[in-house]
């Protein structure tokens, strides 16, 4: 699955995917990630950023780098026949879950993510990027949850790897995605005993019965 991160702030992204699951997807081929400097695409002439129309504090991305990147990156006939899936990163936009990201993983459409700063993106953007023909993308807002950050690329990230750990053999063993199997939140490793304080603190017995069906009955509380 390919996937673009437009920023202003590509080394913010790069040290995420140079570990872990992330970095094994990426060395196996399950994923591909292209990282576009936003700071590329603002022309000679113009800033990336400017005041907002209407007044107010902060500094707006400016809609045409940002669309340039976009471009650049699957426009104009570069993705074939498929379309790719344009995500505005924005505290406003529909709320990122677990379905959403197994519904992205399963069709493995492109993504491109963009991240933005500052008082957030031109709102323009979007609707010239639904508009483009040579595009024919879905173009949507999201968001990774009721509260706000400084810059997108957290978010981008997110998304990113909520996505490429439902891709099949990227996790070792599949059984490992939460959402297809009887899990809790809670879980336990060795030692069966810690003690802390004065007290000792238990594996709850129940798992440590080895009878599968009641352990499901319990994670699933
Ligand atoms: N005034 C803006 C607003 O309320 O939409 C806040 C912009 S925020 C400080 C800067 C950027 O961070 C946004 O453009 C977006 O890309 C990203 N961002 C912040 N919180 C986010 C969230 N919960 N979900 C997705 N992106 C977020």
């Amino acid at each position: 699955m390919n996937f673009h991160i437009i920023t202003l702030f590509p080394k913010l992204v790069q040290p995420y995917l140079a570990e872990s699951i992330v970095a094994r997807a990426l060395r196996a081929g399950k994923i591909r990630v292209s990282i576009h400097d936003l700071k590329k695409y603002g022309g000679n002439r113009y800033r990336i950023d400017d005041r907002p129309y209407g007044g107010g504090p902060g500094m707006v991305i400016r809609a045409e780098p940002v669309i340039r990147a976009a471009l650049s990156a699957v426009g104009r006939g570069k993705l074939g026949k498929s379309k790719p899936r344009i995500i505005i990163l924005s505290p406003g936009g529909k709320e990122f879950t677990n379905q959403i990201a197994e519904r992205w993983a399963k069709q493995g459409t492109p993504l491109v993510l963009i991240a933005g700063r500052y008082e957030g993106i031109d709102a323009r953007v979007k609707k010239v990027l639904k508009a483009d023909p040579s595009l024919r993308a879905e173009v949507k807002e999201i968001s990774i949850g009721n509260y706000t950050v400084t810059g997108g690329e957290l978010p981008a990230l997110i998304i990113l790897d909520a996505v490429t750990r439902r891709l099949p053999g990227v996790l070792g063993d599949d059984q490992s995605v939460e959402e297809r199997r009887v899990a809790s939140h809670e879980c336990y490793t060795r030692p069966e005993v810690i003690t802390a304080n004065g007290r000792r603190y238990r594996v709850p017995k129940i798992l440590l019965s080895g009878h599968h069906a009641k352990i499901d009955t319990y994670r699933s509380r």
